[in-house]
């Protein structure tokens, strides 16, 4: 089979490309969608650098041995960012640099995830938690992570940006990656939808991708059945064995639901998500 087969689909097959990539499906799709949308030649990335960038970033998602938001999950998100960028429309909105900058977030936003909550962090009192004063905990650390790895000049993917552009690519990568935090859910959303009333709505084009970028982090519900229930199901028996998802666990226990209802009920609650993406660009493929 191709690699890249079914790409343009919304329930593309992430296990697959993960057994043909042999274990690197973030290395593979980082490059090809880099490639594809003309971003390697744009901003003038060595082949060499950027295939060191994205297998280390595909180690840091890899070596807590996250259950979740491993580098399946970034694949996952990475393909989805395509998708909605891609078939809606979206793109031709986006200059060059704030397409670089969309997938870059999508591939690093959740690097070195330890596979804790930020409620885990801050009650824990962990350094990271003291480095960030319990705000958007890991957040802020998938994106400062990455930064320090770009100042590594072998990993060092945005060594022939300007400064002007390597300015806007930074704010650009940070606000979308800071808004993937899930308390900021309904206020994003509350935002947007808000805007969008307005007889002449002026969209803020870093909220906009922000909104995406937080679409494709919880879009996996919304994917084919097959696809979600085996990502669940593996989830769920290891999402027990981490202290702070006993949290999880009580919210179960009170619901009386079990965790594939809930995981059902997540589709309802990311259903409404979608309409804002749509609403901007005018185009009707979700
Ligand atoms: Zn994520």
């Amino acid at each position: 089979m191709s690699l890249f087969q079914n790409l343009d689909d919304w329930s593309f097959d992430v296990f697959a490309l993960d057994e043909v990539a042999q274990g690197s499906p973030l290395k593979c799709i980082g490059y090809y969608l880099l490639n594809r949308h003309g971003l390697i030649r744009k901003f003038k990335i060595p082949p060499q650098i950027l295939e060191n960038f994205l297998t280390k970033i595909e180690e840091g998602y890899c070596h807590h041995k996250n259950p979740y938001h491993n580098n399946l999950h970034a694949t996952d998100v990475a393909q989805t960012m395509h998708y909605i960028l891609y078939k809606t429309g979206f793109m031709n909105w986006l200059t060059e640099l704030e397409i670089f900058a969309a997938f870059i977030a999508a591939i690093i936003h959740d690097y070195d995830h330890t596979g804790t909550t930020n409620n885990f962090h801050v009650m824990a009192g962990s350094d990271t938690a003291l480095l960030y004063n319990d705000r958007a905990v890991l957040e802020n650390h998938h994106v400062s992570a990455t930064f320090r790895i770009l100042k590594e000049d072998e990993l060092n993917i945005i060594h022939n940006l300007s400064k002007e552009d390597y300015r806007e690519f930074r704010s650009l990568v940070i606000d979308m990656v800071l808004a993937t935090d899930m308390s900021y859910h309904f206020q994003q959303l509350k935002n947007m939808k808000n805007l969008l009333s307005l007889s002449e709505p002026v969209v803020d084009k870093s909220k906009a991708v922000s909104l995406v970028l937080h679409c494709c982090d919880i879009s996996h519900p919304s994917k084919k059945w097959n696809l979600h229930h085996r990502r669940g199901k593996k989830t769920d028996f290891k999402m027990f064995e981490k202290q702070d998802l006993v949290q999880c666990a009580e919210v179960f226990k009170k619901s009386n639901l079990t965790p594939q209802e809930v995981i059902a009920n997540g589709i309802r609650f990311h259903l409404p998500m979608y309409g804002a993406p749509k609403k901007i660009t005018g185009l009707n493929k979700f």
